[in-house]
């Protein structure tokens, strides 16, 4: 037990490094008066009222049918997949993602086959996803990554054609439009994660969203052990997100739009500042980005360890997002290869971005990368 703990025990602050991305938070006193009514209220979770109204606000600002709040983006992953009765066989899947596309698949006791993606935008490739098809193939697993869009329409037919489900991991794709409709809007299910690093956040949480009533109704069941009162219909689990959650949801959400302002201006500026040494991919042109991240690729593997050693004397921390290649997690068995995939993996980072990221630092950023040809 620690006794005669005074504050000047605390050791003196060294500066925080800059990381690619900080938790947003809302003014403290927004967040207690939420917290009070709950207080007040002694309502923690199961469906409480700002679970309710979070799920309301958020329908309608991503406009989206039908946004089930849950208690991360993983699990909203494999809810996904219990919803569409998939359970076993294979899941056709994108190798560019975080380890959560895969897992979620695993866990779910199914087999990631991986396709390789598009090298302009890095979604999965929908050429590549109809030879994959095998009589095993029960889903398709796509990421639209960094906000980009997936090729929707040609995955659209594909799953029309063979019957099979369509999942978009969509933890990127918050606030994204694409051909004047929200990007999450598109498949059979799309999700969310609005874990704390997260473009918005409510600390740990994340959502389904689908399209028609029963679906939705099926996958409240499944995020509550599957019982309404004492009629237990189907075997579920423990998804239910709590009201403390919730309430750093309702927030955040009314300072979106600033977020999003600050983001936009800090891609602009990155954009105006960043010489050729690195390479950016081009938006869609009907893409409305959420500039959710800011992913840029070195010429190869040696540069960008060049590039990461001389920001890191500085003090910032780019991420390598995303490495490895997830056909190559070591815990795999061996996976056919995804060359494009593996390619990008190896020369990506995101840079440093988000809400109360200087200007000064941005600039410092792009002067250091700028003399790595030099
Ligand atoms: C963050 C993330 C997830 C996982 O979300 P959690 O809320 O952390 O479980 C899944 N997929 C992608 C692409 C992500 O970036």
């Amino acid at each position: 037990m620690i006794t005669n703990f005074h504050i000047s025990d605390v050791p003196p602050a060294v500066p925080s490094p800059i990381n690619v991305t900080r938790s947003y938070l809302p003014p403290w006193e927004e967040y207690v008066q939420l917290l009070r009514s709950v207080w007040e209220s002694h309502v923690l979770t199961n469906q409480g009222p700002c679970v309710l109204q979070l799920q309301q606000e958020l329908q309608k600002f991503l406009d989206v049918p039908h946004l089930l709040y849950v208690t991360n983006g993983t699990v909203a992953l494999q809810l996904a997949l219990a919803a569409a009765d998939i359970r076993e066989g294979e899941v056709i899947t994108t190798p560019f993602s975080y380890v959560a596309t895969t897992s979620s698949i695993l866990w779910e006791r199914c087999t990631p086959v991986f396709v390789d993606i598009e090298p302009e935008h890095f979604t999965i490739d929908p050429a590549r996803i109809e030879s994959a098809i095998t009589s095993r193939t029960c889903a398709i697993m796509a990421v639209h990554v960094f906000g980009y869009a997936c090729n929707v329409e040609a995955i659209a037919e594909i799953g029309r054609k063979y019957g099979l489900p369509v999942i978009y991991d969509g933890a990127h794709a918050f606030g994204a439009r694409y051909k004047g409709k929200s990007l999450l809007s598109y498949g059979d299910y799309s999700t969310c994660s609005f874990h704390a690093t997260k473009l918005f956040h409510t600390v740990e949480g994340g959502a389904v969203i689908t399209h028609d009533a029963a679906t939705a109704e099926k996958l409240d069941l499944l995020r509550r052990f599957g019982h309404n009162g004492d009629e237990h219909i189907s075997p579920g689990i423990n998804a239910k997100q709590s009201e403390l959650h919730a309430a750093m949801g309702l927030a955040n959400l009314p300072h979106m739009s600033e977020i999003l302002a600050a983001r936009r201006h800090l891609c602009e500026l990155y954009d105006i500042l960043l010489g050729d040494v690195v390479q950016r991919p081009t938006p869609q042109p009907e893409l409305e980005s959420n500039c959710d991240y800011y992913p840029v690729l070195f010429r190869d593997e040696a540069q960008l360890l060049a590039a990461f050693a001389a920001l890191r004397r500085q003090n910032i921390c780019p991420r390598r997002y995303f490495y490895p290649s997830l056909n190559r997690l070591p815990y795999l068995p061996q996976m056919k290869a995804c060359p494009i995939s593996e390619n990008i993996a190896s020369r990506i980072a995101c840079l440093p971005l988000f809400a109360g990221l200087g200007d000064e630092t941005v600039k410092e950023i792009a002067s250091i990368l700028n003399k790595l040809n030099a």
